[in-house]
Formats: structure tokens, C-alpha cells, sequence
């Protein structure tokens, strides 16, 4: 069989979380079996979809390296064909002309409800002569579902899972204005675009029985299924905005790398042994849907952001570097110049290895981009006390004059300045570190002094000397 799986997202204005997991599922499970990876807009609703809410989706899949290997499918373009499909149904005496009006519909549902049942269409036309219908007036196409038998799905997560026909009713392919309804959409969409395997979250398992019945009807092979569980909040609750970022937007403005995000929410429902950190390549070769957990995923922010600080680790620094001096841009206070950018990137080595996320980073990396007189954090200006000023005096004549101006020598320099004072060496760096950086933390005094360079060292330790 030749592997093709889609990614069918209706453009609502973001990408959830959720969505791109089944996105990376699809394109995973297309990879690993040499097969194609489509893409369909299900664009029907033509008040949400608008070009900005598609871009958003792909936009988002582009972040995340899940580029679909065909151009996408937009479901709004095919509604001629899911009219002909339904008239051919139609034809084939295999759905009916429903003229029910809102009133009688609504008199059903009511009379369901009194009676404790779940609403249903009662089969009024389903078997009525059309010749009986009012001339002229509007009509619906039902499916002539079948009343008994099983309706049975082999679900690749799920297992076998039945449903009696009886307990579904004859459901809308067409509407009234000739529109298709969104099952009946999918159904025929899946099977031109030869869909081998339909992977998407089980909220949708409802709507696979109801698809069935007009694959069923059609004649058509149906796809093999693959219902993924939803992933919820720490807490256990549907994922919401309370928990924290829900679509990839969001977690990419918060600073998550995409292989971070990627490598995540593979992890988050699926599983190969202990493999916690896993590239694409990796990915591919051992994504298979057996290794997909039936009960739902809860969302671990704190995990996800462990996970992003190792791919931090490995990620290139010229491209830490760019992504930085982006997020940095705009802030107040700094200047961005051709330097400010060549200290970023020469620190980055050190500035990674203690970053979370990429807004981190900036934050760590800001003080590279300001001007003397530097801003101090409340736990930097207590540090410098008048001992330390003093200190900072002779650490200052010490530096001065070393040659070359790097990591080595500065260390060295710094060592001779303890020891002669009978300090630590902690005891000189803490105070050094407030001083050129502002804040207490940053990666070895040594690179982040020899980064600064010798003049701006000089400089700062200055301002803070008042001189
Ligand atoms: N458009 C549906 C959604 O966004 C997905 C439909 C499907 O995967 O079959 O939930």
C-alpha cells in the first residue's frame, strides 16, 4: 500500500497544539513508510477562513519543518464535486430528498427530548414518495443509512470498536443551498486525495462511524484510522488558556525552538523506550502508531521546557545569535550595533549552556548591548559594597594592561589579583561580574570580560567607580 496521510486543520486563526501534534504524527508515520505527507484547508466555513488564519497554519507547519510534500487542498474549491458525489448517491437510491421545514425538525428534537432520547431525524422522507413534496420547496440530501447491523472500525490506537447502525440516523450530505456538509466533505476529499491513513484526535472517532456510512455507500475502501488522544492540561482538565500557550505561535514567542516543540510533542503520547531526545531522522525511523498511548497526554510545561534548554545546547550559535538580536531588538536602553552583535555571538557558547528558552537568552545576552552606565539588579548593587569598589580599583590596574586581551589571560590576571589580596577568586569575580554585566549571573568571568573586550571593561568598571 503506498502510505499517503493529510493534515486537515479548519483555518480558525491558530494552530493548536494539539492539531500540530496530529500534523507531526501524520508526516511522521508518511516518512517512515516512504510515503507522502498532504495537506487540506477545510475551509468550508467561509466567515473563519480568512488567507490570515490560513497563514497562521502554514506559517506554523513551515516553523515546525512539516512542509506537506503536495500543494495544499483547499476544501472550499471542491464543493462542485461533493454535490456530484451526493447526486450520484442520490441516484443510486442510496440517499433521499428531505423536505422537512425548520418547524418539523424542531418538533422532532423536542419530542426526542420529552421522551429521553438523543435528538434524531425520524426517517420522515426517507421512504415518503418525492412526488408528495411541495412544489418548489428547498430540500436537503440524507444518507440512506443502513437501520441495522454494526458499523465496526479497527482503530490503529484505539482497537476494534463498534457502534449498532441503529443508534445513527440518516445524517445531511447536502444541504438546502446545495452546500456539502463538513462529513460528507471529508469523505470525498479523503478518497481523491487517496488517503491511506487518517490520523486526527479522537474527538473525531463520532464522526468516522457516520463517514463510514458513506464510504460504505459510495463503495469506496475506506482509509485505516488512527484516533489519537486529546492532550489536556497539567492538571488533567482540557487544555485552555489558564494552563499556559496553546497554539505554536504562542510557544514560539515564548522562545521554544522548533525541534524543542517538535520533540515534545512527539513524547507526549508516544513512546520508544526510555528516548527522551530525538531529532527528525531519529524520529522518523522509529515512528510507528503502535507506539501511540491510548489515554490522553497531559501537557508538562516544565518538561517541554527542560527539553527546549538541551536542544538550546546543541543548536548552532550563528543561529542563536540571529534569533537574540531579534528578540532584542525593540527593547529600550540597548544598542544593537555591529558589535553589540559580535559579543552576542561570541558568548553564545556560554550563554546557552544556561538558558531555558529563547526569551532567556535574551535576557541573559541584553547586557552585551548597553551603554555605560549600566542598569544594576537589586542583588548586583549590593554587591558592590565599598570593599568591593576597592577591590574593583585594583582589579582594574591588574587588567589593564594584559596581552592578549582573552579568556586565558584574564583569568590568569584575575588569579594573581586574588591571591596577592588573599581573596578568593570568587571574591573578585562576583564584584567584577555586577559590575560588567549588571546582574549576578553570567557565563565564566573570564570569556564574558575577554568578550566585553578591554576598553568597555575598563569603561564599566569605571562607571561604577564614578570616575
Ligand atoms: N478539520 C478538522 C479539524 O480541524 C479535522 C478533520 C479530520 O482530520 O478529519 O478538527
Amino acid at each position: 500500500m503506498t502510505v499517503r496521510t493529510r493534515f486537515a486543520p479548519s483555518p480558525t486563526g491558530l494552530l493548536h497544539v494539539g492539531n500540530a501534534r496530529a500534523a507531526l504524527f501524520n508526516f511522521l508515520f508518511a516518512r517512515h513508510h516512504g510515503g507522502r505527507f498532504l495537506l487540506r484547508i477545510e475551509d468550508t466555513d467561509r466567515e473563519r477562513s480568512t488567507q490570515h488564519a490560513v497563514d497562521v497554519i502554514l506559517d506554523g507547519l513551515d516553523w515546525m519543518g512539516l512542509n506537506p510534500d503536495e500543494p495544499p487542498v483547499y476544501q472550499s474549491a471542491r464543493q462542485a464535486r461533493h454535490a456530484a458525489v451526493a447526486l450520484e448517491l442520490l441516484e443510486a437510491g442510496r440517499a433521499y430528498r428531505c423536505y422537512c421545514t425548520p418547524d418539523e425538525l424542531k418538533a422532532m428534537r423536542e419530542q426526542a427530548a420529552a421522551e429521553g432520547r438523543p435528538p434524531r431525524y425520524n426517517g420522515m422522507w426517507r421512504d415518503r414518495d418525492p412526488a408528495e413534496a411541495p412544489a418548489g420547496a428547498p430540500f436537503t440530501v440524507r444518507l440512506r443509512a443502513p437501520q441495522d447491523g454494526e458499523t465496526v472500525v479497527h482503530d490503529l490506537v484505539q482497537g476494534e470498536i463498534r457502534v449498532a447502525n441503529a443508534e445513527m440516523d440518516d445524517m445531511i450530505i447536502l444541504r438546502g443551498d446545495g452546500t456539502p456538509t463538513y462529513l460528507h466533505a471529508v469523505v470525498c476529499d479523503d478518497h481523491d486525495m487517496a488517503i491511506s491513513h487518517v490520523i486526527r484526535g479522537d474527538d473525531h472517532m463520532t464522526n468516522t462511524f457516520r463517514q463510514s456510512q458513506i464510504y460504505a455507500a459510495m463503495g469506496w475502501e475506506r482509509p485505516l484510522f488512527a484516533h489519537l488522544p486529546l492532550i489536556h492540561g497539567p492538571d488533567g482538565a482540557k487544555l485552555s488558556k489558564r494552563h499556559g500557550a496553546q497554539s505554536v505561535v504562542e510557544f514560539r514567542e515564548q522562545g521554544f525552538l522548533p525541534e524543542a516543540l517538535d520533540n515534545y510533542l512527539l513524547r507526549l503520547g508516544w513512546g520508544h523506550g526510555d528516548a527522551e531526545v530525538l531529532g527528525r531522522d531519529e524520529q522518523i525511523r522509529l515512528f510507528d502508531l503502535d507506539g501511540v498511548g491510548r489515554s490522553p497526554s497531559r501537557m508538562d510545561y516544565t518538561k517541554l521546557a527542560h527539553l527546549n534548554g538541551i536542544w538550546l545546547r546543541q543548536a548552532d550559535d550563528d543561529r542563536l545569535a540571529a534569533e537574540v538580536l531579534a528578540r532584542l531588538a525593540g527593547r529600550e536602553g540597548l544598542l544593537l550595533d555591529a558589535v553589540a552583535a559580535g559579543r552576542v555571538r561570541a558568548l553564545m557558547p556560554g550563554l546557552k549552556e544556561r538558558a531555558r528558552t529563547l526569551v532567556e537568552l535574551a535576557d541573559a545576552s541584553a547586557f552585551l548591548a548597553r551603554q555605560v552606565p549600566l542598569p544594576f539588579d537589586a542583588k548586583a548593587s549590593s554587591l558592590l559594597t565599598p570593599d568591593a569598589r576597592a577591590l574593583l580599583h585594583g582589579v582594574a590596574a591588574e587588567l589593564a594592561p594584559i596581552e592578549p586581551f582573552d579568556a586565558a589571560e584574564v583569568d590568569a590576571a584575575l588569579r594573581r589579583f586574588a591571591e596577592r589580596e588573599g581573596r578568593k577568586l570568587g571574591q573578585v569575580a562576583q564584584p567584577l561580574r555586577a559590575a560588567v554585566t549588571g546582574s549576578t549571573t553570567s557565563p565564566g568571568i573570564d570569556v564574558t570580560v575577554a568578550v566585553l573586550g578591554r576598553d568597555e571593561t575598563l569603561a564599566r568598571i569605571g562607571a561604577v567607580l564614578g570616575g
